[in-house]
């Protein structure tokens, strides 16, 4: 067993090396961009409610809990699929029960080498010291390689990969129409006030209210077009089966039809791999009814070798 093998006997069982968790998630910047994720949902949702809402003319309207109870339904929906991106495995490729010794493979340098024998598409992760499966790559910020990554999303803290690219994508949708909700509310209930005698401290023109719901528009506005951004690359990402590490690497190497043999599936089987395979209501709702990856492949930590 060369020295390599052996330091990878002390990474087996799943364990990250540095925090000896399943998976690393001390990362500062993902633990700050999960503060601030909740800390704008919870501001947006009390300025909707508390300033918008309930605002003297309009809280007697039947608009005020119909309006409530949609957008605090979005807001649900948006934490959910966000907690469930936050802490679902994004695909992460198992390590070894038993150390294996790499070192027939060690001729180059680099941070991973192609299998030699029959499977062409693995390859070997010198830094979890495994096998991986095709279109798996290691992120670095959590120690780990993942099935189908396609980037580490700090606002998750977590790795975008093969089985929680739904919850990601979900969360993307439901604050891109919480933000639009935001923004349709407040320039309506602005521009086009319902006739109000108002109270105290809290009539239409308030300078505080007036500021909370300045405020609102500007993180509406900001948070709906970064999300919207994100979400056109995921939907693009998907139907061309090329994540945006493969696209980097493809351009890098200059072979822009190097993948074209995922790009012959239907855009809709594409779809259906992230989305799961059931009705596509089922989509909007980030639960398990239609596992994404029901059907497909499952990968061992070992590439599938004629022994
Ligand atoms: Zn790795
Ligand atoms: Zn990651």
């Amino acid at each position: 067993m060369g020295a390599a093998a052996a330091a990878a006997a002390a990474a087996v069982g799943g364990r990250c090396r540095c925090c000896g968790r399943e998976r690393c998630q001390a990362d500062p910047c993902g633990v700050l961009c999960l503060l601030l994720t909740y800390l704008s949902v919870g501001y947006a949702d009390y300025v909707v409610l508390e300033h918008v809402l309930l605002q003297p003319g309009f809280r007697a309207s039947l608009w005020c809990p119909f309006h409530a109870v949609a957008f605090n339904f979005i807001v649900v929906m948006l934490l959910a699929s966000h907690t469930r991106a936050v802490f679902a495995d994004p695909g992460i490729v198992p390590l070894p029960d038993t150390a294996i010794d790499f070192s027939d493979l060690r001729s180059s340098s680099g941070s991973s080498h192609k299998s030699s024998r029959n499977n062409e598409d693995w390859t070997v992760c010198n830094r979890c010291e495994t096998y991986r499966p095709p279109r798996a790559h290691h992120c670095r910020v959590c120690h780990r390689c993942v099935r189908r990554m396609d980037h580490h999303c700090p606002w998750i803290n977590n790795c975008v990969g093969e089985l929680n690219q739904k919850y990601f994508i979900q969360f993307l949708f439901y604050t891109g129409l919480a933000s639009l909700y935001a923004m349709g509310l407040v320039l309506t209930t602005w521009l086009w006030p319902l006739d109000t005698v108002g109270a105290e401290g809290s009539a239409p023109g308030h300078p505080l209210q007036t500021a909370h719901r300045i405020i609102l528009l500007v993180e509406s506005v900001l948070f709906g077009l970064f999300v919207t951004v994100i979400f056109y690359d995921q939907v693009v990402s998907i139907i061309t089966d090329e994540t945006p590490i493969e696209q980097l690497r493809n351009r890098l190497r200059k072979e822009p039809h190097r993948e074209v043999a995922h790009t012959r599936k239907p855009k809709i089987a594409l779809l259906r791999e992230v989305f799961g395979r059931g009705f596509m209501i089922c989509w909007f709702f980030p639960c398990n009814c239609s596992s994404p990856s029901a059907g497909g492949p499952s990968y061992s930590y070992l590439p599938n070798y004629d022994v």
